[in-house]
C-alpha cells in the first residue's frame, strides 16, 4: 500500500514525500483507512516507534476544518516530552494545511503563555492530563466542541495516575466525538477505560 491508497489527500501526501516516508507502517496501514472512512472509536495496540503518531495524526489533519479556529481535536499524552514530540510531528505532517494551529499544553511552563496560544485559535491541542484539567477548570480552554479525542500511551497515563484527570477532561467533551485509544499494552485498567468511554470501538493490533 501507498499513502495514496490509504486515502490521504494531496497536501498530506506532499508532507509524507517531504519527510521521506516511502510507505505506510503497519499501524498506519491498518488505522488510517478506518479513521478516514468511518466515524468510529478505535482501540489500537501499538508500541511507540511504530509510527502511531502519524496513524492518528494524518486522519485528524484530514478531517478537521482549518478554516475554523474552533478546537476540534484533543490528544492526551503522558509526558511533556511526548506532548512536544507529538506537536512537532503534527506540525510537520500538517505543513501544507494552511491555517493549521497545533498547540501544546503541559506542566512546568507558563500557563499564561499556553492560554494565549490557545486563544489564538488551536484546531488541535496536544496536552498532558494534569495541566489540561487545570486549564479547563480555569476556563482557559474550551473542548466542548471537539470531534476527535486521542488517548496516546493510555497504559502509561494510567500507570502515572492520570485516571481521574482523564475522566474529568473527557466529561467536558461532547458525547458524540470519536475516541481513538493507543496503548502498548492492554491491562485491565485500559480495557476498563475503553469500555467506559468508547462505543463499539474497532480494534487493531500491530
Ligand atoms: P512514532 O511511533 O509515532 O513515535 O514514530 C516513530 C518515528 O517514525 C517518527 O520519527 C516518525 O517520523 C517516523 N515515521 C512515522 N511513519 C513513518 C513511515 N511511514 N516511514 C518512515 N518513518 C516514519
Amino acid at each position: 500500500n501507498t499513502f495514496q491508497d490509504l486515502g490521504l489527500q494531496d497536501n498530506l501526501l506532499q508532507a509524507t514525500n517531504d519527510l521521506g516516508f516511502s510507505k505506510p507502517s503497519e499501524v498506519q496501514d491498518k488505522a488510517i483507512p478506518i479513521l478516514l472512512q468511518e466515524e468510529t472509536d478505535l482501540v489500537a495496540l501499538a508500541q511507540t516507534g511504530t509510527g502511531k503518531t502519524a496513524a492518528f495524526g494524518f486522519p485528524m489533519l484530514q478531517k478537521i476544518n482549518v478554516d475554523s479556529r474552533t478546537t476540534q481535536g484533543l490528544i492526551l499524552s503522558p509526558t511533556r516530552e511526548l506532548c512536544l514530540q507529538i506537536t512537532n510531528e503534527l506540525k510537520l505532517y500538517g505543513k501544507y494545511c494552511k491555517g493549521l494551529n497545533v498547540v501544546a499544553i503541559y506542566g512546568g511552563a507558563s500557563i499564561t503563555e499556553q492560554a494565549k496560544d490557545v486563544k489564538r485559535g488551536a484546531q488541535i491541542i496536544v496536552a498532558t492530563p494534569g495541566r489540561m484539567k487545570d486549564m479547563i477548570s480555569r476556563r482557559l480552554v474550551d473542548i466542548s466542541k471537539i470531534e476527535y479525542a486521542v488517548l496516546d500511551e493510555a497504559d502509561e497515563m494510567l500507570n502515572m495516575g492520570f485516571k481521574e484527570d482523564i475522566t474529568s477532561i473527557l466529561s467536558h467533551t461532547p458525547k458524540d466525538k470519536n475516541t481513538w485509544l493507543f496503548s502498548a499494552t492492554m491491562p485491565q485498567e485500559v480495557a476498563a477505560i475503553a469500555k467506559h468511554f468508547m462505543y463499539n470501538p474497532q480494534e487493531i493490533t500491530v
